[in-house]
């Protein structure tokens, strides 16, 4: 909790019988202990726990033993697809192509689902996300598109434990992690998860950010906000907030990306999950230029477990949904950015962090032997990182219009990728 290494899954807060809250979701949205936690409950809030360890190779082991196919890169995966639903209404309301909505919809109309947890924008505190157990397709369609501040999904966990039938499970990868855990001892309170999805995951960022972009604005309190959207309309979609006098603000999600090293959670700077692993089916953006020019949404999509692979070719076989197959190495290609950012990035971060004698995470494996260029590069991006979190530079970013830094910011990343492609893609995949 005090070491940056919380990844606010929520489970502790979840299981802890309200001993455990939630302090300041605007601000650090940090755990705090209120009450009086005994040996038994903090041993099972220990084990929920994602931030001191998880073992990949060994939760492979256990959950996907049988799957055909492994990289280090994407885990282990039955299939790789291209595609998106083909329901016009899922995929407009969606992040990407609607891969994950609609597989929750397709299990819920084929009753092999009761409910699906999800996460929502709160209806009574709508700056704030919120998990809930959507169990119509318009609760599912309502918590759709992916939402970039800090989420706590398993702070559900008492719901889903005392929930009656069966449930799907969207989470990113931390939190889908803990329910991994969670599984595995046979905890009651995931007895009803059958199903588990959920979003590739390149970082998150702290409330602040939405601070910030208001303030470029000269808008001053958040309160004001009625709608908060990261990925409202067509792909890639824009950020968008509606306020209660009735302002609306719209930015490019590709420029209001700018806010990221700004604003991003330490956290998720040290996990090394980009693909959601633990998965049955995880889903992220089909980033290609052949896509991004077609608009419209489409998502790379990867079938994990035998259940996973079942499901998709199963509504591919009644028409829910068009996935055309792709190979691993076109997979990692399209990715390069996300992967070297989180499968090497992430391991000389820890390396940085463990030379500075802080605590580290234990994820049972460990990437070394990169090029010496690509640590020299990890000092600059760390570094950077660094610099643009302090209140100084924040305040100066909040002096500019934010459709001019994001112009300025997606040029200035396009060159940086292009510019370091070589060092990033050395070796990359093997
Ligand atoms: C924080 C974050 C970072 C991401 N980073 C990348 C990236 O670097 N590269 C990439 O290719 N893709 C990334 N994605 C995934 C991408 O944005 C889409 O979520 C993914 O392509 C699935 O699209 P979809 O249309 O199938 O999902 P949808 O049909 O829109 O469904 C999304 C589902 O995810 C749930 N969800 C949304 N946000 C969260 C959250 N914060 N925590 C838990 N559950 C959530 C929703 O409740 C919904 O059920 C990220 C997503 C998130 C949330």
């Amino acid at each position: 909790m005090k070491s940056e290494l919380c990844n606010r899954c929520g489970s502790c807060v979840g299981l802890s019988e309200g001993k455990i809250i939630f302090e300041n979701k605007e601000g650090k949205y940090l755990p705090k202990i209120i009450g009086d936690i005994d040996d038994t409950l903090a041993q099972r809030l220990w084990t929920a726990c994602t931030g001191q360890d998880f073992n990949f190779p060994h939760y492979r082991k256990v959950f996907f033993g049988e799957t055909k196919q492994f990289h280090t890169y994407t885990g282990p995966y039955e299939n790789i697809y291209i595609g998106h639903t083909n329901d016009e209404e899922v995929r407009r309301k969606a992040a990407s192509g609607g891969i994950l909505s609609s597989i929750l919809i397709y299990l819920l109309e084929k009753k092999l689902i009761d409910g699906a947890v999800v996460l929502r924008m709160s209806p009574t505190i709508p700056w704030l996300s919120e998990p809930h157990i959507a169990t119509t397709k318009e609760e599912i369609l309502e918590a759709a598109q992916s939402k970039y501040t800090i989420s706590s999904v398993n702070e559900i966990l008492p719901e889903v434990e005392n929930f009656k039938g069966n449930l799907a499970y969207v989470g990113l990868p931390p939190q889908v992690q803990s329910i991994r855990k969670l599984q595995e001892i046979n905890d009651p309170s995931v007895h009803a998860i059958k199903y588990i999805f959920g979003p590739f995951y390149g970082n998150t960022l702290y409330f602040s950010s939405i601070i910030s972009f208001l303030k470029s604005y000269k808008i001053k309190d958040y309160r004001q906000i009625e709608k908060l959207y990261f990925r409202h309309g067509e792909w890639p979609g824009n950020m968008r907030i509606e306020t209660k006098q009735g302002q609306v603000i719209e930015l490019k999600k590709f420029h209001a990306n700018y806010l990221i090293p700004f604003h991003v959670l330490r956290n998720s700077l040290y996990c090394t999950d980009f693909t959601n692993e633990f998965t049955d089916i995880s889903g992220g953006d089909a980033w290609s230029p052949v896509y991004e020019e077609r608009g419209k949404g489409f998502s790379m999509i990867l079938s994990r477990s035998k259940k996973g692979q079942e499901i998709i070719g199963n509504m591919v076989k009644d028409g829910w949904l068009i996935a055309d197959p792709l190979g691993e190495e076109e997979a990692i290609r399209m990715h390069s950015h996300g992967y070297d950012f989180k499968k090497r990035g992430s391991f000389i971060r820890i390396k940085f962090r463990k030379l500075m004698g802080k605590s580290i995470p234990d994820y049972g494996y460990s990437q070394s032997g990169f090029p010496i260029k690509r640590y020299i590069m990890e000092m600059i991006i760390s570094g950077m990182f660094l610099i643009l979190s302090t209140s100084l530079a924040r305040w100066i970013v909040e002096q500019f219009s934010p459709s001019f830094i994001g112009k300025f910011f997606e040029k200035a990343r396009t060159s940086w990728k292009n510019s370091t492609k070589k060092v990033k893609q050395q070796n990359l995949g093997q």
